[in-house]
């Protein structure tokens, strides 16, 4: 299988709205130069290949599209240099959608961008957080921007549902939005920055179970709700049969160059945020990727959670992930407790629900787990 190095440009520290969970760093005027752009495309050309890799590139902020001419100008560039590479590259934006209009969705659709729009399911759920700087939700703007998604139904689409302590108890009400309004793969992005104390877990058991239940009569109506979180655990479970234990292994630092505003680097992109950090910086636009902090990197990441040696779910969980275990516990290799709790819920409620639709033989999920590839994970 061909390996994809992803090179992820935070093209701004500048946003539309103010959410109230945002990792992604202080918000103010500051766009990436065009020769940064340059230079980092070279760079992460150039390592892809010297691994022999293809390479992606994808857009992130801040809100990229208020950088929309740089946007184009970036995407261009790698056009005209994609002659090096083996394989033709893709391109993908995390988006708002605040900005998003009809003639910059025809654009992205027309080069085939992958748009990870950022909703937060119902307004309830989503105005909890999802903010302009004046407080006022931002949730009819983003339904706007759905609607639009949905008008080009072969455009590439995944909404991001974002999970915090505050809007746990809106879990299952927002999924039901999402699924009624946005009819392609929703992905739930649990909140590992904040807190959660064990009351906020139980309403996450509760709330989750709720959404087993909607996922599980979807299937039943030949219509699935496509939760790719859900999806990801119960591949993991068929490929665990297949002797694959590689199915959530993390490429921080290795197939992953996240570049901040002012091209320096990090081994994910959601890892720019975290500033210049120089724990987890390898390198710059000016002096190229620094191969002593990029091994050491490699070299640490994984998980030394003493406990997870012999849990059964160790190959199917997210104890490995470098960028979630930083947000939950402050090490890239280090998993905390609520990790813990909520991937042992995740991997359970999934085989349970697999287990119900294989006895069944539902056809739909027949269909989609054991006759075809549900496709690459997008992530
Ligand atoms: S839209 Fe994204 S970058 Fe902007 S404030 Fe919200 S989370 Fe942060
Ligand atoms: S479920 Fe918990 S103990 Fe098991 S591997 Fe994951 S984090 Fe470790």
């Amino acid at each position: 299988m061909l390996r994809v190095l992803t090179c992820t440009l935070c093209l701004t520290h500048d946003c539309t709205l103010r959410c109230n969970y945002c990792y992604a760093g202080r918000k103010y005027r500051h766009a990436m130069r065009h020769e940064t752009a340059r230079r980092a495309i070279d760079i992460c050309i150039d390592e892809a290949e010297r691994l022999r890799q293809g390479m992606d590139l994808s857009f992130f902020g801040g809100e990229p599209l208020m950088e929309w001419e740089l946007l184009q100008w970036c995407y261009e560039y790698l056009e005209s240099q994609a002659h090096r590479l083996i394989v033709r590259p893709r391109y993908g934006i995390t988006t708002n959608g605040t900005l998003l209009t009809p003639k910059r969705l025809e654009w992205l659709a027309e080069r085939d961008f992958l748009i990870g729009i950022s909703v937060d399911g119902s307004p309830a759920m989503h105005n909890t957080n999802r903010c302009y700087a004046d407080g006022s939700g931002s949730h009819s703007s983003v339904a706007r921007a759905v609607a639009l998604i949905n008008e080009h139904p072969t455009v590439r689409s995944k909404a991001i549902c974002v999970v915090s302590p505050n809007t746990v108890h809106l879990l299952a009400e927002g999924v039901q939005w999402l699924s009624s309004h946005f009819r392609r793969e929703i992905g739930l992005n649990i909140d590992y920055w904040s807190n959660w104390t064990d009351e906020q877990f139980e309403i996450l058991c509760k709330q989750y179970a709720r959404v087993a239940e909607l996922v599980l009569d979807s299937y039943r109506m030949d219509t699935p709700i496509r939760l790719s979180n859900l999806e990801h655990k119960i591949l993991s479970h068929i490929h665990a049969h297949a002797d694959n234990k590689d199915c959530v292994k993390c490429s921080i630092g290795e197939r992953e160059i996240g570049v901040s505003v002012d091209g320096n680097f990090f081994p994910c992109s959601r890892l720019i945020g975290i500033g210049d950090e120089p724990e987890l910086n390898f390198g710059n636009v000016h002096d190229g990727i620094n191969r002593a902090r990029q091994n050491y990197i490699i070299a640490t990441r994984g998980n030394t959670t003493p406990e997870c040696k012999l849990c059964e779910f160790r190959s199917r969980c997210l104890n490995s992930c470098g960028c979630t275990n930083h947000a939950a516990s402050g090490y890239i290799n280090r998993v905390s407790p609520f990790l813990c709790c909520s991937e042992k819920l995740f991997i359970e409620t999934a085989d349970t629900l697999a287990e119900t639709l294989y006895a069944e033989q539902n056809p739909a999920f027949l269909k989609l787990f054991y006759q075809k590839s549900p496709g690459r994970a997008e992530n």
